[in-house]
């Protein structure tokens, strides 16, 4: 079965079939519902939630290849309008690909001022040399901020801030769903996996701890411990989840800290397997680790 199966593969990818069958398949967008009118939309690169009603607001946008699946599948859900508003929890392409799409529409694109700036420029990643184009004007985040704000009033309001920590990148927010109690959060938390450590664009391990921890307090701000938290990728969090994640990303970060101390590098870190305890549920952390050393080295001087 196997086999026949690896030859079928073989032939068709010898004579150029399964490549662009592959790459031509539109992306399979699927819908959670979390709350009144309000959405999970997994499938377009990266987590997006859409709250529906006359004026759609959209958390995140997806890859831009998959922007147009997207846009119909929020189309399609209950109660669905025109998409008005999008939040950019951060620059990375799996939350701004629908950018230039809605952009174009005259929607408003919410970002933290520094998430705006990132997209003004080329960016290259320098441990793997991945390079990310600046944007157009017209799909930059027309609506930047640096602290919090609110959108709408009365049951129907949004509040959102930002995350100062630098848990991802230098420009995270969370958004708050007050009447459904869902914090929708990016990749400042990790449902699946080790997070990317982005420390090219401001991201460290003490701001993943230092995130995690905002997160908490946002969530219970409210007073209840039921709060939905929606990461970049991967499914929805609980505040015990959260909590979960404060204690092994806060034993990484110390065991980290003092081996930076001692004047070790990224290679003796990942030797010293200082995640040995969360491997078997979390994966190979060598990438995470090594990031992760990086970062602290990147954040200790800054000018180096
Ligand atoms: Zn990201």
């Amino acid at each position: 079965m196997f086999v026949s199966t690896r030859r079928t593969f073989l032939k068709a990818a010898a004579a150029g079939v399964a490549a662009p069958y592959v790459f031509a398949q539109a992306p399979r967008i699927e819908n959670t519902q979390l709350g009144d009118n309000l959405y999970l939309l997994t499938g377009a690169g990266g987590n997006v939630v859409a709250r529906t009603g006359p004026e759609v607001v959209m958390v995140d946008g997806g890859l831009a290849q998959n922007a147009g699946a997207l846009a119909q599948a929020v189309a399609a859900l209950p109660n669905s309008g025109p998409v008005r508003t999008l939040f950019n929890t951060h620059w990375h392409p799996e939350q701004t690909g629908s950018n230039e799409r809605l952009g174009m529409a005259g929607a408003t694109i919410i970002a933290q001022e520094n998430t705006r700036l990132w997209l003004q420029q080329n960016i290259t990643w320098p441990w793997n040399g991945q390079k990310f184009k600046k944007f157009a004007k017209i799909a930059q985040p027309n609506k930047t901020f640096y602290d919090k704000g609110t959108l709408g009033s009365g049951p129907s309001e949004i509040r959102y801030g930002y995350i100062s920590d630098a848990a991802h990148t230098d420009g995270d927010l969370y958004v708050y769903f007050p009447q459904q109690n869902v914090l929708a959060v990016g990749d400042a938390a990790c449902g699946q996996g080790w997070p990317v450590v982005d420390w090219w664009t401001g991201g460290w391990i003490g701001g993943i701890v230092g995130g995690l921890q905002r997160i908490q307090s946002v969530a219970s701000s409210n007073g209840n411990k039921d709060t939905k938290i929606v990461p970049g990728r991967g499914p929805v969090l609980s505040v015990a989840d959260i909590a979960a994640q404060v204690d092994m990303y806060g034993t990484i970060y110390d065991r980290l800290n003092q081996m930076t101390n001692k004047g070790r590098g990224p290679s003796e870190a990942v030797e010293a397997k200082p995640a040995k305890e969360f491997e078997a549920k979390m994966g190979n952390p060598d990438e995470f680790i090594r990031r992760s050393m990086e970062s602290l080295w990147a954040y200790l001087s800054p000018d180096a």
